[in-house]
């Protein structure tokens, strides 16, 4: 049964409008600073209307286009990781109470995020943090009190961006689950409107408010071939066969010297990347003793202090660090969490500021092997 439903661009604001009506806080894509970033909007006239992106390794330009897309650009240097894992965080304050104290955890609102414009790739890496943080045996409260909350609105992409390879990640370019609505953005002859397809009752109850018709088989299969022409002009692509292998096998491996002659540890890759999770607390006082903060920060594995432990640091050169980086996302990842820890969104490339190519690197490691 044909579920799309045909959303016409006149009415994307409608949508925005059922989901503030709903209590939502509105995240979307906005330019900021030269880039497309994720922020608080409160209408769809703020997304990047007629902006794209061009993304290549170590390189990201905003460019104007003759066309009036909301949605015709890729994936930002932020990820949706930082609404619900916060780079951030105070997670408890300790009062002095005489000869005891008083532990308060925080009581800050926590909103109902709606994030709009999530990209297939992205919401593979929202179901790997899932397993991360809210896996039932050892549940972050910080994230699931967040992602319990949230409604998703995905967006098909219908263009290739430069560095992304989800296609070989088996991650995109079509949203498949995981999303509440996923629209597909389509400007042709007939128009500008956007295929809808409800992905839960929510989705669907959210529909029923906003003005659509069912989708016409023709205009479904238009739709569908943006995104199948979308996967065919990938440029990259990340070869997974026996990775697991390859990297366990490569300890050893001359080409970390290699890699480690260009990396400078800046630790740009893992702060892009939306399934990174590594973080660290800070206990901070104030002059008086009286009162004490505990807070939580995002940290890397490229850092010089994240393997300080008594007695030394277990990793401190840059092979050793950038090693356990790409051994951990494309290896042991899967042991510990029953998937690559990679959806190939492509921001490591995009923004490392020498140009490291994760899919670039796993074939020099290829031919060492
Ligand atoms: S790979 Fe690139 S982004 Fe990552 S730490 Fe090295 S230089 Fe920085
Ligand atoms: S490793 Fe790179 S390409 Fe893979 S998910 Fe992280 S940022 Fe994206």
């Amino acid at each position: 049964m044909n579920n799309s439903l045909k959303l016409e661009s006149h009415h994307l604001n409608t949508l925005f409008n059922s989901l503030k009506r709903d209590n939502y806080t509105l995240i979307a894509p906005i330019i900021s600073n030269g880039s497309i970033i994720y922020e608080q909007v409160n209408s769809a006239e703020e997304l990047p209307r007629g902006w794209t992106d061009e993304q290549e390794a170590a390189t990201y330009r905003l460019k104007k286009q003759n066309d009036n897309a909301y949605f015709s650009y890729n994936v930002s240097p932020y990820s949706w990781k930082k609404f619900l894992f916060p780079p951030h965080i105070r997670l408890f304050t300790v009062e002095s109470k005489g000869k005891s104290f008083k532990i308060n955890s925080s009581d800050a609102p926590i909103p109902a995020y709606a994030f709009i414009g999530v990209r297939p790739c992205e919401l593979n890496a929202i179901k790997i943090q899932d397993k991360v943080f809210n896996n039932g045996q050892y549940t972050d409260t910080v994230y699931k009190t967040r992602r319990e909350k949230v409604f998703i609105v995905a967006v098909n992409c219908t263009q290739a961006g430069g560095t992304c390879f989800c296609v070989s990640m088996n991650t995109g370019p079509k949203a498949k689950g995981g999303f509440d609505i996923a629209l597909t953005e389509v400007i042709n002859e007939d128009g500008h409107f956007f295929i809808a397809d409800p992905g839960s009752e929510k989705g669907t109850k959210l529909m029923e408010d906003i003005p659509c018709s069912t989708a016409r088989q023709s205009e479904i299969e238009t739709a569908e071939r943006l995104v199948q022409t979308t996967a065919q002009n990938m440029g990259r692509s990340l070869d997974t066969n026996d990775i697991k292998k390859l990297l366990f096998a490569s300890l050893d491996s001359p080409y970390w010297n290699d890699v480690a002659s260009r990396c400078l540890t800046c630790a740009n890759c893992t702060l892009v990347c939306p399934t990174c999770f590594c973080s660290t607390v800070e206990d901070i006082t104030d002059i008086s003793g009286e009162h004490a903060e505990r807070w939580r920060r995002w940290d890397s594995c490229f850092t010089m202090d994240f393997a300080r432990v008594f007695g030394g640091n277990f990793r401190p050169s840059s092979k050793g660090r950038y090693r356990q980086w790409l051994t951990h996302k494309l290896a042991s990842w899967i042991d510990q969490f029953g998937t690559s820890g990679c959806v190939g969104c492509g921001r490591c490339i995009t923004w490392c500021p020498v140009g490291i190519d994760i899919t670039e690197e796993v074939k020099r490691l290829k031919n060492e092997y």
